[in-house]
């Protein structure tokens, strides 16, 4: 029935595809050229998808541009009302988004389904802080009035990635709203549904036409085309590493303001004063959930030897009982990886433990034939300069290795060129402390697993990304700080 009511959903796309939204109208890419989208599924056809080049970036950037002055003087708390009625609008179409995104991408419905709610909340928090975004303070000094207020910086180029392509959305263009900003959105090329469904919503809230653009296409040349464009301010960026590199070399002639929450291998360190069973649900969460699809996975366990053997044997049993299946069965857990390039990704990590002498305690397959499949996976007996302690898989396999004491465990925590996030199981407080302080990792948990709460800072250290999201830390970016001096 989930299927069903998933081809009604998606009959509104099949006919026409998914186009641009630019200036307020639907259109085709300018050439007509356009690409497929197929599920990870069973590789059947979801729907065709504009493939836009440098000229409808151009197209949306004018027009984004052209709408600037208008959003930016617009009254805030009028701002707010509009941001408001987007979030009630992804409330109204939350079983469609949770269904499309879970078929575009193999995400099982079971960690998907609240997704909208999440992306409505985004927009409820930024919006209630678009009022006060401006304030700024007194400075006096001996001849001068000086005052501070901060302005939209201007249209700003939102790049996304596929693994949680709604929630991400609006994580990054909510902010960028309520700050003033205008919007040109190019979402990833592999999962353009939910950004489409978003930005419809957006138009029916009474966004004007040009606040919010949406270009389709692929990152070689859309996403290219609007890191280049000079009317585009500033690039809020979702994805890998590498890419993000590139985005800083290709933004660099237009000076661009760039945001980047990039790639992880995140660990998570059990000290064997733990609550040993809250840290093994915590670890299988946060890999085995969003088939390891997240930039905030756990993907390294780094384990304390005198409680190794056990927790390992607890963890391979549970690993092995992961329900693998059809994305939109409320009983997965585990769905397809988006496609055949990802999949072929992960699983030759599979040879790649093998070659450098890891055991496969659990997983280290496909399921099925058909489909890109992939059984849960536990590399055990692994050594931090192996390429799967080293390299971001992306999808549900762990690699667990073992430590003595706190200093190996730092040294092998911090041996990566990530520092996105960590997450340490310890009942000794001060420890805790000690430990936390020395890890490099833009973000912490102690005894949780992540728990995101809008008003904290989110984002990564080293290659993992540059600068923060999250209350105030969100219009920093988006924002310009404005000196004025006054005679007095
Ligand atoms: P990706 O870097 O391949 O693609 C992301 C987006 O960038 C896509 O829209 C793509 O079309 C575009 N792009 C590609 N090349 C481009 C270029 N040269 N210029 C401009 N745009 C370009 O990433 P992905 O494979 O879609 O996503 C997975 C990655 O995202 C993982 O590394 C994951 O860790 C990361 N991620 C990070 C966070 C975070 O908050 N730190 C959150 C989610 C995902």
């Amino acid at each position: 029935t989930n299927l069903d009511t998933l081809a009604r959903h998606l009959d509104r796309y099949r006919g026409a595809g998914i186009g641009n939204l630019i200036g307020g109208e639907t259109r085709p890419a300018g050439q007509g050229a356009s690409f497929e989208t197929r599920s990870p599924v069973d590789d059947s056809l979801i729907c065709t998808v504009a493939r836009s080049d440098a000229q409808d970036v151009d197209d949306a950037a004018r027009a984004a541009q052209d709408a600037f002055a208008g959003w930016r003087d617009i009254a805030a708390t009028e701002r707010r009302a509009i941001l408001h009625r987007i979030a009630d609008g992804i409330e109204a179409r939350a079983e469609e988004i949770a269904l499309c995104e879970c078929w575009d991408t193999g995400q099982a419905l079971r960690f998907m389904s609240k997704a909208a709610l999440r992306g409505a909340e985004n927009f409820r928090f930024f919006a209630d802080r678009a009022p006060a975004a401006r304030d700024g303070q007194a400075l006096p000094s001996p001849t001068l009035m000086n005052v501070t207020t901060r302005v939209p910086i201007g249209p700003v180029g939102v790049i996304t990635p596929w693994n949680t392509p709604f929630m991400l959305s609006t994580w990054k263009i909510a902010p960028a709203l309520a700050a003033g900003c205008t919007v040109v959105h190019k979402p990833a090329e592999f999962s353009p549904l939910t950004a489409r469904i978003l930005a419809e919503i957006a138009h029916e809230a009474g966004l004007p036409p040009g606040v919010w653009n949406l270009v389709n296409g692929f990152g070689e040349d859309a996403g290219r085309a609007l890191t280049e464009h000079p009317a585009i301010r500033a690039i809020a960026f979702v994805g890998e590493s590498k890419t993000g590199s590139m985005i800083m070399k290709q933004g660099a002639d237009t000076l661009k303001r760039v945001h980047f929450e990039l790639g992880g291998k995140n660990p998570v360190i059990v000290f064997d004063d733990a609550d040993l069973e809250r840290a093994l649900d915590a670890a299988i969460f946060m890999i085995y959930s969003l088939n390891g699809e997240r930039c905030t996975s756990s993907s390294r366990l780094l384990v304390q030897e005198s409680i190794a053997e056990d927790f390992e044997a607890r963890l391979t049993e549970r690993v092995n009982n992961i329900r693998v299946g059809h994305p939109l069965d409320p009983d997965t857990e585990v769905g397809p990886l988006i496609h055949k390039v990802h999949f072929d990704k992960v699983t030759s990590y599979f040879d790649a433990a093998r070659a450098d002498g890891a055991t496969i305690a659990a997983g280290g397959d496909r399921v099925g034939e058909q489909g890109w499949f992939v059984r849960p996976t536990l590399f055990t007996g692994a050594r931090n300069n192996m390429r799967v302690a080293q390299e971001e898989i992306f999808g549900p396999v762990l690699t667990a290795i073992r430590f003595q004491d706190e200093d190996e465990a730092l040294h092998i925590a911090n041996d990566t060129e990530y520092g996105l996030t960590a997450y340490v199981w310890t009942n000794d407080l001060t420890r805790a402390l000690r430990f936390t302080n020395r890890l490099e990792a833009g973000m912490i948990w102690v005894n949780s697993e992540n728990v995101r709460h809008l008003p904290t800072p989110f984002g990564g250290v080293k290659a993992s990304g540059i600068g923060r999201d999250g209350g105030d830390w969100s219009f920093e970016f988006h924002m310009e700080q404005k000196h004025i001096g006054l005679a007095k």
